[in-house]
């Protein structure tokens, strides 16, 4: 913890974390010393973490790094987290990422940008890590913490695996509880690990899964030791490749990458099996409605009475309700509200949400027919390495390009990982993603370890 705790405080310029709880972190890995002296302990046992800070943590400052919650220190644990220190896991502190988990860079946060620690070669630009759980992937990748919670709405794990070279897996929707997290589209977040190797994120999602009463969406099933499936035999098993993954303009290392990790898995015993998922081309425009719908209804809450930031300048309740919006959320957030609420309003609700759901149902059917002839699904994480800070800001459209690969899962509600599989022409990590049928994480996971 000791050593971890001086890392983050020299690579303070990489503005990974938004809250250090020093103090906290050294009292817990105490507790945790006591219990391995006494030859005691959980899987997690003095294991220090870092925690997006999208996940409630009970007396510490929570801010999904957006103003609007200023000064919010929730008077619950989330669940995730419990069962993290219930296991013995020692908090370090509160990760940044973007506001609201809107964005695929970092850079909507209001605490500012992470730097990703990776470089070009021979080009010291500074890159994004991904987002929107940029200071998970950073934090973890620049060994600021053994591991990190992160949470995937549209790739927000995996993406930002993909670009740093560390593990991201989400797991099925359902599998692990979302109470305490905070809510940005409710039928489509998920929380998962991101960590160094597929070993850790297997320790780590086994504590983080596991039925919750307190939210109705997670599933009552047993929770399976996703680490004793690691380094089982793939004999046998069957590989989609849907050919509509090729999009245009994909850099030729990625599309070389993919036939690489086609050979791994061949050679592990593998079937190969060509499929088609004809709908893909309608996943990003699916979930730029759903989830800004989702998110507009969910973010109402904010309304300057019950969290965090209430603005000063007010004469009467609109002013207040209206003034403390304008302070305290940031554009994209705004964007996002305005695209859900435009999309739900009477007159376009048809059009746009109802027809978007519908596509929805049909994207799942698509992978359920596709999972009937396949046991997982092969496809590269992201379209692209690592990329400058600044260079897609301008256009939001640009920027949502980066999730075509990773939001059919949550569309559909798969498990899906990212693994670090390779290096571009400038030496950035690249990652290949894996996607499994509904609750089949141990496939997943044996996948996962072949590629690793
Ligand atoms: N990049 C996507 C978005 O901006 C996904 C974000 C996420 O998964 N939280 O909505």
């Amino acid at each position: 913890t000791d050593a971890y705790l001086s890392r983050i405080e020299k690579a303070k310029a990489l503005n990974a974390f938004i809250t250090v709880t020093a103090d906290k972190a050294r009292e817990m890995a105490k507790a945790s010393d006591a219990q391995l002296a006494k030859g005691v302990g959980g899987d997690l046992e003095g294991v220090p973490l870092g925690i997006k800070d999208l996940f409630c943590t009970e007396g510490t400052l929570t801010t999904a790094a957006s103003h609007i919650l200023d000064g919010f220190h929730p008077r619950y644990e989330s669940t995730v987290t419990s069962h993290l220190w219930r296991d013995g896991a020692v908090m370090l502190g509160k990760l940044n990422l973007d506001e609201f988990a809107m964005g695929s860079s970092n850079e909507t946060s209001f605490y500012g940008n992470v730097i990703n620690p990776w470089r070009r070669d021979g080009d010291d630009t500074p890159l994004t890590p991904g987002g929107s759980s940029g200071g998970s992937s950073t934090s973890v990748a620049a060994r600021l913490c053994a591991a990190a919670t992160a949470t995937d709405t549209g790739g927000s794990i995996r993406q930002p695996a993909s670009l740093t070279n560390t593990v991201g897996v989400k797991p099925t929707y359902g599998r692990v509880s979302r109470w305490g997290v905070v809510a940005f589209a409710s039928s489509l977040d998920q929380a998962g690990p991101i960590t160094q190797d597929v070993r850790d994120a297997a320790i780590m999602l086994k504590s983080m899964a596991g039925h919750d009463p307190k939210d109705s969406t997670c599933i009552n099933r047993p929770v399976p030791d996703y680490e004793a499936v690691l380094g089982q035999s793939l004999k046998g098993l069957k590989i989609g490749v849907p050919k509509e993954y090729r999009i245009d303009g994909m850099p030729e290392e990625i599309e070389k990458l993919w036939q690489q990790g086609i050979a791994w898995m061949k050679d592990a015993g593998c079937e190969i099996v060509d499929i088609s998922l004809p709908l893909t081309k309608y996943a990003l425009p699916v979930y730029y409605i759903v989830a800004p719908a989702e998110a507009s209804s969910n973010l109402a809450r904010y309304d300057g009475v019950k969290f965090g930031l209430r603005s000063r300048d007010f004469t009467d309740i609109t002013s207040m309700y209206e003034n403390t919006r304008a302070e305290g959320f940031g554009d994209e957030v705004k964007r996002r509200i305005l695209i859900g609420t435009y999309v739900l309003s009477a007159g376009y609700y048809d059009a746009y949400y109802l027809r978007a759901q519908k596509v929805r149902k049909k994207i799942f059917d698509e992978f359920t027919d596709a999972f009937s002839k396949v046991d997982l699904i092969l496809t590269p994480s992201a379209p692209s390495a690592a990329f400058g800070l600044g260079e897609k800001t301008a256009d939001p459209v640009q920027m949502y390009l980066n999730d075509v690969f990773t939001v059919t899962a949550n569309l559909a509600g798969l498990p899906g990982a990212s693994v670090p599989a390779g290096y571009d022409k400038q030496g950035l990590p690249l990652g290949l993603q894996l996607l499994a049928k509904p609750f089949d994480e141990e496939t997943m996971f044996k996948g996962m370890y072949a590629l690793e």
